[in-house]
């Protein structure tokens, strides 16, 4: 963690609010990950939506991870971070066809989610450009399968109950399918979701003479609350171990597998600070009004998340009960009641686990501008995005009256 005095070292000199990475943690979190999974073949891709900044993908990159990817200018930002394009996976969802092609083009990895698409691909290119294809799993037909978030419902992914129409694509149109894809959700606790999925994929894997990939995605938890645990890497790993042992025992053919960590590599790694502009005593609750909303910061009214908020200018207060709010017009809580040191206008918050779809999300609503963000290695910052003024808010609108 990065002590209090560098937090405020950093929110006086860049300003508030403002984003703080802390490199050596992203790094320590790829090492969890390959040490995990250190006995068998597997890889990892950073699913850079989660957190995109130039200088954080070329962190990723020197670590050896490659980059996962779900627009076509997130595989061009990954190119000019130094990723090589064999380095890039492709998973888009719902894109034209023609952004597909522009991904083959630049030679990445591409993960195909659609029959129509798969169907388009293979005419066009048949075996000339190995793909794969991203599953629904669903509920598996004779097992009683069910992975959290596959719902029937789902936008993502082929359903494995299209599995002969799949099948039937790839065979007119000669497709060379050299991986499966499923992203079974986020924030999985329970690693026998991945295990299942795996088992899945495996089962189909024999279907797919030329597959050399197995991805399971991610959904790989991280604490948020104090009394949180991660998801066991390391249990994972020797079970997933033991699994590919058997298949590559029985088959006799060797796989690898990826996986496609987001908020494990980056959100602890990050650290969001705002200050307090008013305390507002109401008949019902004392608020703490700060700098920021949701326009910073959307998890929480997005999803609900919780994060740890700790007052860095006064750790030693009398603890007292806030609703910390924002300064949009709109609705805009980070919390309810929660226990914290004396709050006093002028005091900085500090948000915890805002490395991943912090920044990512954020937007000029309320024509608040976005934050600064700062890398933190060392003992040193250095600021990696300037502050957006005035004149990024009018830089592409066509003044004509
Ligand atoms: C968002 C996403 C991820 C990363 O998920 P996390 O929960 O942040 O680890 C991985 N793969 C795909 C395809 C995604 O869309």
């Amino acid at each position: 963690m990065i002590s209090r005095e560098h937090l405020l070292d950093m929110a006086k000199e860049y300003g508030t609010p403002l984003y703080i990475y802390q490199k050596e943690k992203i790094e320590s979190q790829y090492k969890k990950l390959t040490n995990a999974f250190k006995q068998s073949n597997t890889k990892f891709f950073y699913a850079c939506k989660a957190l995109s900044n130039i200088n954080i993908l070329k962190i990723v990159q020197k670590m050896g991870a490659g980059l996962d990817t779900v627009s076509i200018n997130e595989v061009k930002l990954g190119l000019k971070a130094g990723f090589k394009p064999e380095q890039i996976l492709y998973t888009p969802n719902c894109v034209h066809f023609s952004e597909i092609e522009e991904a083959k083009t630049l030679g990445v990895h591409i993960n195909i989610d659609n029959i129509s698409i798969l169907e388009q691909f293979g005419n066009k290119y048949g075996n000339s450009y190995p793909i794969m294809i991203r599953l629904n799993p669903h509920i598996m037909a004779g097992g009683n399968l069910k992975i959290s978030t596959g719902h029937i419902d789902s936008k993502f992914g082929i359903s494995v109950h299209q599995l002969r129409h799949i099948e039937r694509v790839v065979k007119t149109t000669n497709l060379n399918v050299e991986g499966l894809h499923m992203h079974t959700g986020s924030e999985i606790k329970d690693i026998s979701v991945f295990l299942q999925a795996l088992e899945v994929m495996l089962d189909l894997a024999v279907r797919f003479p030329e597959i050399k990939y197995l991805d399971l995605g991610s959904g790989f938890k991280v604490p948020y609350k104090e009394d949180e645990k991660a998801t066991d890497v390391d249990l994972l790993g020797i079970k997933l171990q033991e699994t590919i042992t058997n298949y590559e025992q029985e088959t006799g053919k060797k796989l690898e597998v990826w996986f496609e960590p987001g908020k494990y590599l980056v959100s602890e790694s990050g650290y969001f600070i705002s200050r307090v502009n008013v305390i507002k005593q109401t008949p019902a609750t004392v608020f703490a009004g700060i700098d920021t909303g949701f326009n910073h910061l959307i998890r929480p009214m997005f999803y609900d998340s919780y994060h740890q908020i700790v007052n860095i200018s006064n750790p030693k207060g009398t603890e007292r009960i806030y609703t910390v709010v924002g300064n949009l017009c709109e609705t805009d809580t980070f919390c309810w009641d929660r226990v914290l040191n004396e709050v006093r206008e002028g005091d900085y918050l500090m948000f915890k686990n805002a490395g991943a779809y912090g920044f990512e999300m954020a937007s000029s609503f309320n024509s608040r501008t976005r934050p600064a963000e700062v890398l933190f290695s060392k003992g040193k910052f250095q600021l990696i995005r300037k502050r957006e003024d005035l004149d990024d808010l009018l830089r592409n609108q066509v003044e004509v009256l």
